[in-house]
Formats: structure tokens, C-alpha cells, sequence
């Protein structure tokens, strides 16, 4: 099967749909695989050479313009390709009738959290005019998928969900050194976040909550990793609480090696995110879930698109109303108070996500899918 990929989202750019296109492209026919991505450094080109696909970058992004399409067009001539894979369905999408009828192949995409939350802000047609010339479409949850489907003109839609890599997150990691870098002291109850510090990840909420929890558990600790726009203004709200002496730790951003090891440190994951924007802030999924959970960590989130389904309430963590301060306590509450179920949770999460959520599983749906769209 030879597969020409089309995408401006491509490691090592960091990022959710980088992410996802790198784990699909490394095991689904990777030698028969040709990428036209966007514009790289000498990193890009440094990374791009230790792949087991070839890449091209093209000079800037990749955007549904003439100048890409006869670009893209000129490289799949030469690789002769059984079909085209596009990163993202929104804008991508409008090049899908001009390379599907250049090449004479089917035009499968994948779709992500961004082209489900059009339709709710009166933008369907863009998804219809973005779908109309797939073979098929792929989407992310069920909350995308319902969102999606009445405005896909698409052959076929199915469910290619981002996964995690159950090998590198594994409850077998070592967080204490992560503990000591953090001065959190190693049997203290950890509770943490790994996110960007934008509103809707709702760490403004486990602050807010934060004190009413160390009322009932003095000796727990918060730590917030991650970088974002809302770090001075989360800084200071730490700092009005008492910052380290309230158990308060904002770690700022960590390299991609450390991630492991920051969940593996914590007792408890929180991201109590909430939808903003009528709808179009949203969560598609909340990778950060599943990653916790395959450290056999219980995950705590919030009620907004598909993070709901990246968790099993009452089983592997805790669905809350990220708006709702009550329901995170005592979420918070009975996950620090029962260590017992954390670890019963931890268990069935590691389970859970090793069943469905590894790239391998969710790499063999899509080579399946693939399969389906040539041999149609
Ligand atoms: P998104 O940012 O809205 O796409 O949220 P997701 O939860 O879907 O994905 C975020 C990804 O970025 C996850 O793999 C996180 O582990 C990762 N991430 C978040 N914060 C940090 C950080 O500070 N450092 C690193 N290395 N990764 C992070």
C-alpha cells in the first residue's frame, strides 16, 4: 500500500495533531509512505532523516491553495501513490477532488476537535464542502462524531481516536525524582495537572478548590505543569493562597523525556475543563486522560466534548462539571481519601487504555481503513 500523506500538523512541531499524525505515520506502511508537510528547520530536517517515511516540506504551510495542490500533485506522480492521507479535514479537506482526480485515488482525512466544533458556530458547510470529495473521514470521539455527521458528505465516516504509547507511559515509571526536582516531599497525596495554562483546562479551578481540599488534607500537594498565557495570573492566585507553604507548586513547562515521570509522580490527575466560547472551545479528547491512566494514575475531567470518554467514571476517575467547584472537591476529596480505590483505579485504567487507546490498536483500525477505501 503506497501512501502519500498531506499535512501542515508534523513532528517535531510539538502539539495534539502532530502527535497523532507522527504515531499513525511510523506504523502504518511507513516504507511505502511520502509526506508533504509544511516548512521546517534544521530540527525538522535533523528529525524528518531518522524517519522510517520519506518527507518532504514544502517552502511555507500547507494550505488548501493552487500552488500546494501542483506542488503536492508534482510529488505524488512521481511516488504513485494507492491513496492520499490529509492531516486535518478543515481547511485540507478543499484540496481532496483536486488530488483525488490528479492521481486517481481515493482521499481519506482524518478530523480532529477543531472541524467538530464548526457546526456549532453555524459553520457546517464548511465541513461539507471540506468532506464532499472523501472516500472517508475519521473522527476523534463520539461527541465529534455526533457533532460531525449531519454536515459530512464524506463515503464513509469511523472512529480513529489519538491514542497513547503504552509503552512509554506505564504504571512502571519512577516519579520520585520528578517529586524531589518538584520539593514535594515522596509520600505526600500529589494531585496534578499536565496541560497548556489556557481557561479551559480549568486549572483557575482546582486553585480555587485547592484550599477546601487541604482542609481535609493537610499534607497534599498540588502541582501544575504546563506553560500558557495564564501563568502570571495563575502564578499570583498561587501565591495569594500561600503558594508552597499551601502545598502549591506551578512547575512550568517540562521536556517531552520528563512526561512519563510527572504522571508516574502524582496520586491523582485533575483537569476539570469546561467548554467556552458557545462551543467552539473545546476539548476534543484529552490525551493528558489517557496518558495519566496508562501510568495507572486515576484521572479526574471535566465535562467537555470527548473528554468524558477518555475516562471511566466512577471506575478509572471521575467525570465533574469543570464549572462546579462542589463536584471537584469531592472528586478530589474521595480519589486523596481512598488509596486503596486509587490503586483498584489505576489498575482497571492501565487495562482500559492498553485495550483501546495504543497506537498499535488504533494504527491497525487505520490501516484497515485504508485497506477499505483502495479495495472499494
Ligand atoms: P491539547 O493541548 O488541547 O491538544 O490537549 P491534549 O490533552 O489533547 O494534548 C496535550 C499533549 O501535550 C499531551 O500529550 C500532554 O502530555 C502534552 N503536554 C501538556 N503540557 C506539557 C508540557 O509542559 N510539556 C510536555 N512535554 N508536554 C506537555
Amino acid at each position: 500500500m503506497r501512501v502519500l500523506w498531506v499535512t501542515n500538523d508534523l513532528p517535531p512541531r510539538a502539539g495534539g495533531i502532530q502527535q497523532f499524525v507522527g504515531n499513525l505515520l511510523e506504523r502504518v506502511h511507513p516504507a511505502e509512505t511520502l509526506v508533504v508537510g509544511p516548512a521546517g528547520d534544521a530540527e525538522a530536517a535533523a528529525h524528518d532523516a531518522g524517519q522510517p517515511y520519506a518527507t518532504v516540506r514544502l517552502p511555507g504551510a500547507v494550505l488548501p491553495t493552487p500552488p500546494t495542490r501542483r506542488r503536492v500533485l508534482a510529488h505524488g506522480r512521481v511516488h504513485r501513490p494507492d491513496v492520499v492521507v490529509l492531516g486535518a479535514s478543515w481547511p485540507l479537506g478543499e484540496l481532496a477532488a483536486g488530488l483525488r482526480d490528479g492521481l486517481g485515488v481515493p482521499v481519506v482525512s482524518l478530523s480532529h476537535g477543531l472541524e467538530a466544533g464548526l457546526p456549532g458556530v453555524g459553520l457546517g458547510r464548511l465541513v461539507r464542502r471540506a468532506t464532499r470529495d472523501l472516500a472517508a473521514l475519521t473522527t476523534i470521539s463520539d461527541w465529534a462524531e455526533q457533532r460531525l455527521v449531519p454536515h459530512v458528505a464524506a463515503g464513509r465516516v469511523v472512529r480513529i481516536p489519538p491514542g497513547v504509547d503504552v509503552a512509554r507511559f506505564t504504571p512502571d515509571v519512577d516519579g520520585s525524582a520528578m517529586r524531589r526536582a518538584w520539593e514535594v516531599p515522596a509520600d505526600a497525596p500529589l494531585v496534578g495537572c499536565i496541560s497548556r495554562l489556557v481557561p479551559r483546562k480549568g486549572q483557575d479551578q482546582l486553585l480555587a478548590t485547592w484550599p477546601r481540599v487541604r482542609e481535609r488534607h493537610p499534607d497534599a500537594w498540588l502541582v501544575l505543569v504546563g506553560e500558557g498565557p495564564l501563568e502570571p495570573s495563575l502564578r499570583r492566585r498561587a501565591e495569594a493562597l500561600g503558594g508552597r507553604r499551601a502545598g502549591i507548586v506551578l512547575a512550568g513547562r517540562v521536556g517531552w523525556e520528563a512526561l512519563p515521570a510527572c504522571y508516574a509522580a502524582l496520586d491523582v490527575f485533575a483537569m476539570p475543563c469546561r467548554t467556552r466560547r458557545a462551543g467552539t472551545d473545546v476539548e476534543g479528547l484529552g490525551i493528558v486522560y489517557l496518558e495519566a491512566q496508562a501510568c495507572g494514575v486515576p484521572a479526574i475531567a471535566g465535562r467537555s466534548g470527548g473528554a468524558p470518554e477518555a475516562v471511566r467514571d466512577g471506575e478509572t476517575g471521575t467525570v465533574v462539571d469543570g464549572r462546579d467547584p462542589q463536584a471537584l472537591l469531592a472528586a478530589l476529596d474521595s480519589w486523596l481519601g481512598d488509596p486503596a480505590a486509587r490503586a483498584r483505579a489505576g489498575t482497571a485504567g492501565r487495562a482500559w487504555v492498553e485495550r483501546q487507546w495504543s497506537w498499535d490498536a488504533i494504527a491497525a483500525g487505520f490501516a484497515r481503513v485504508l485497506d477499505e477505501v483502495v479495495g472499494a
